[in-house]
């Protein structure tokens, strides 16, 4: 399938940084081996969705699980689809840990987006502590197991918690093993829309690493946080790809 690299930009830039950031990816975007998603703030999304000529997919990074209501400071699924995002980014390790999101509350969100029309991007990964003690497999099972609904259609996101802004990634065997096991879930759940579902891997992914892991069997493309703030970067990842 054609990879697909997808930036996840957090809680950085103003909005002309948004706007010069995402003008130089799309500048680059023509002729690469991969599709490109930029995940922005909420709040850079409508500039960045009337931006001439677009060819990089637009994608959220969290959504409310119910459709409207009185929810102080959160954005339905149908809002994003609305000013032009297209993906959503969901259960992310970082709102996992920050928010208190459980599996099941990200299988409420991913069944709102899914509701919406938006395409889901599931995060899931081990800590630490769960990989050394030999539970990366199952904790990414369970994960799997309890975040998608039945009527997944979507991507999957493999990040382990321990690589995301550290620098340390697995060795490959080790990502090639849990993207493995990823595959095998959803082709035992989902069938044939298992084997085609993009499994990304996100964790510290760099120009200087990308190729490597990008080649291994059942990665799909990736998930950069850090790299995607540096269009040279970002861009040299989906070259990679
Ligand atoms: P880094 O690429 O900065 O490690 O972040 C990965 C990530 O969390 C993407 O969602």
């Amino acid at each position: 399938m054609r990879p697909l690299i997808a930036g996840n930009w957090k809680m950085h830039g103003t909005l002309r940084e948004a706007v010069a950031l995402a003008e130089a990816v799309q500048a680059g975007a023509a002729g690469l081996p991969a599709d490109l998603l930029i995940c922005p703030p909420f709040v850079h999304i409508p500039a960045l969705a009337a931006m001439a000529g677009r060819t990089v997919a637009l994608g959220a990074q969290d959504c409310h699980a119910a459709a409207k209501g009185a929810h102080t400071g959160d954005t339905s699924a149908a809002m994003l689809r609305d000013i032009g995002a297209t993906h959503v980014i969901l259960g992310h390790s970082e709102r996992r840990a920050d928010h208190g999101e459980t599996d099941a509350v990200v299988q409420a969100k991913v069944k709102a987006a899914l509701a919406a029309g938006l395409v889901p991007v599931v995060c899931v990964g081990e800590t630490e502590a769960q990989r050394l003690a030999g539970e990366a497999e199952a904790v990414v099972r369970r994960q799997l197991a309890e975040s998608l609904p039945d009527d997944f259609a979507g991507i999957i996101a493999y990040e382990p918690v321990w690589a995301i802004g550290t620098g340390r990634t697995p060795t490959e065997a080790d990502i090639a093993a849990i993207h493995a096991t990823i595959r095998d879930s959803l082709v035992a759940r989902f069938g044939a829309a298992g084997q085609g579902t993009h499994i990304l891997y996100g964790g510290s992914m760099k120009p200087g690493n990308a190729k490597a892991i990008l080649a291994l069997a059942n990665v799909d493309g990736g998930l950069v946080g850090g790299a995607s703030l540096v269009a040279a970067d970002f861009l040299a990842i989906a070259a990679a790809a």
